[in-house]
């Protein structure tokens, strides 16, 4: 089989995560999310969250060496010889740029940078209305996807929290963050003929929709 060594790119609340448990569903590829990785490091107080937090909760980045590090290790690890899905990684120019020399180093490419673009204002729309279940990640939305009874996660019951960085300010924060730091990759990826743009503002089977034919389109390509 080949692989299928994909990433996200987009600002935070186009809805990477929705898409990715889709997908991970349909091509079986483990998924790897930066921020809930780090988040997990933070409620176990570990090294990593230890050094992680302070920058989270400005809703700044953290710095690239806390983070390249663990990355390649879930990258070059035996369940991810088959593919992967990277969500909120690379964010810098010098995380894209470790990775292309980690994954050359291992002798892989990747296969597509899967852009999902939605605007601001959009993005501001989504997040303030955010819930997150504590328990296992599971999102929803107190408007456009709300859960069944009010604060409580449909599909394991445990209690729905707002992320304190999803708050407006830091929102807006995290948005020039984007802006400043990670979009310039859109062009890194572009030049490496990679980049495949989705409109996210479209419904979430709309989008999950498009990327699953653009993926398989790819895999019947590389197979040829
Ligand atoms: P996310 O869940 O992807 O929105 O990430 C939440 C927060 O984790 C971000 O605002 C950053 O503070 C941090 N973070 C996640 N991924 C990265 C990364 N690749 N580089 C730097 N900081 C990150």
């Amino acid at each position: 089989m080949n692989e299928l060594n994909l990433l996200f790119l987009g600002p935070p609340g186009a809805g990477k995560g929705t898409q990715a448990g889709r997908l991970v569903e349909q091509f079986d590829l483990p998924y790897y999310a930066t921020g809930d990785i780090l988040r997990a490091a933070v409620k176990e107080e570990s090294e990593l969250g230890q050094r992680a937090k302070e920058y989270m909760d400005r809703g700044d980045l953290v710095p690239d060496e806390l983070i390249i590090e663990v990355i390649m290790e879930h990258v070059d690890s035996g369940e991810a010889e088959d593919g992967f899905l990277l969500d909120g990684f690379p964010r810098t120019v010098g995380q894209a740029e470790a990775l292309d020399s980690g994954l050359d180093r291992l002798g892989r490419r990747l296969t597509a940078a899967l852009v999902l673009e939605a605007t601001d204002d959009e993005v501001v729309r989504r997040l303030s209305g955010r819930r997150i279940c504590e328990e296992n990640g599971h999102l929803f939305h107190v408007e456009l996807d709300p859960p069944e009874k009010e604060g409580v996660c449909d599909r394991d019951g445990s209690k729905l929290t707002q992320r304190s960085d999803d708050e407006p300010d830091k929102v807006k924060h995290r948005l020039g963050e984007y802006h400043e730091k990670t979009e310039p990759l859109v062009e890194h990826y572009d030049d490496k003929g990679l980049v495949h743009r989705f409109d996210a503002e479209r419904s979430a089977d709309d989008v999950a929709d498009h990327i699953s034919k653009t993926l398989r389109t790819l895999r019947l390509e590389d197979e040829a």
